[in-house]
């Protein structure tokens, strides 16, 4: 039998699958969950907690990105390893070493019993490809934003089985979009599950979301060429990799403004004035919290956003 395992944050699905384990990426049920938290700062990893520990996310065994692109998984997911769940902690390097990636990758090969499906490697290499593919049709204005979103944001782990998530990406509908301005979306995703859906009626079109596209461009056929790519996973290293990558795809995508998504008590928050100075581009900021769908506030300020880019030569 295949064990779940779950993931706070971008592991390689390849290996996971490689080693004939599930991946689960815990945050997908984040949006949409029922659960207030018991105690929080940010409430991705608070919600995410207490599914756990209350026995409503079923995983066998759990991989914290404790090194890398956040800090509050760190406690929350030794909190779940105290409840008893076997806990493995990962840790990227801020300096890109690949020695020391590499090394990383064969401590989580072993945590989950060592590589027993080479193929998986290509498999899923394949399917990144037509990933990239239907970004590439958001970009060429010829698929909706909310869809191309929520099949990139998969890609953490390809829920759970790869085959089925390759019918939902033949699935996903070819149309021309029509809007008023093109956007980026930077920062970690959204709380609020019609985020997309929402910019979409004002007129915006998301022609690149920041963290969904590094689940995509990373990638590789074996461990060398995995720790070659993942060391470069840009949430985890130095600010100015993450500055560069962004602003060439703000200008591959002709994008018209910039909106910075940031989470309650989450430390990403202290980039946005990093982000305006070094971005030239218009740029709106908002914060989410607790799951829920979008605020009449949040709407107003996509709205006035929108207006305003509009207007602008
Ligand atoms: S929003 Fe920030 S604090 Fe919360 S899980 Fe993501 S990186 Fe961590």
């Amino acid at each position: 039998m295949t064990d779940t395992v779950g993931i706070t944050a971008l592991i390689p699905p390849e290996l996971v699958y490689a080693c004939r384990h599930r991946p689960l990426d815990v945050n997908n049920v984040v949006p949409t969950s029922s659960i207030n938290p018991r105690s929080k700062l940010c409430a991705w990893t608070a919600v995410w907690r207490d599914e756990i520990m209350e026995g409503r996310m079923d995983i066998d065994s759990l991989v914290v990105v404790a090194g890398g692109d956040c800090h509050n998984a760190l406690v929350d997911g030794q909190k779940v390893a105290l409840s008893g769940v076997p806990t493995h902690y990962f840790f990227y390097p801020f300096d890109r070493d690949p020695d020391y990636m590499a090394s990383q990758l064969k401590g989580l090969a072993r945590f989950l019993g060592g590589i027993k499906d080479k193929e998986m490697f290509r498999t899923i290499s394949g399917l990144k490809e037509k990933g990239l593919a239907l970004d590439q049709l958001r970009v060429d204005d010829r698929a909706r934003a909310s869809d191309v979103f929520s099949a990139l944001i998969s890609f953490g782990d390809l829920q759970g089985d790869p085959a089925a998530f390759e019918e939902v990406l033949d699935t996903i509908p070819h149309t021309d979009v029509e809007y008023s301005s093109r956007v980026a979306l930077i920062g970690v995703p959204p709380i609020y599950p019609d985020f997309h859906e929402v910019a979409e009626s004002f007129g915006l079109h998301v022609v690149y979301d920041e963290l969904p596209y590094e689940f995509v461009r990373l990638g590789g056929n074996d461990m060398q060429a995995l720790a070659g790519s993942y060391r470069n996973y840009s949430f985890s290293g130095p600010i100015t990799g993450r500055i560069e990558m962004i602003r060439q795809e703000l200008d591959r995508r002709r994008v018209d403004g910039v909106i910075h998504y940031t989470q309650f008590a989450c430390h990403h928050t202290l980039e946005d004035e990093i982000f305006r100075a070094h971005l030239d581009y218009p740029v709106l900021t908002v914060q989410g919290d607790l799951p829920r769908p979008s605020s009449e506030q949040l709407k107003l300020r996509l709205e006035a956003f929108s207006e305003m880019l509009e207007v602008m030569p």
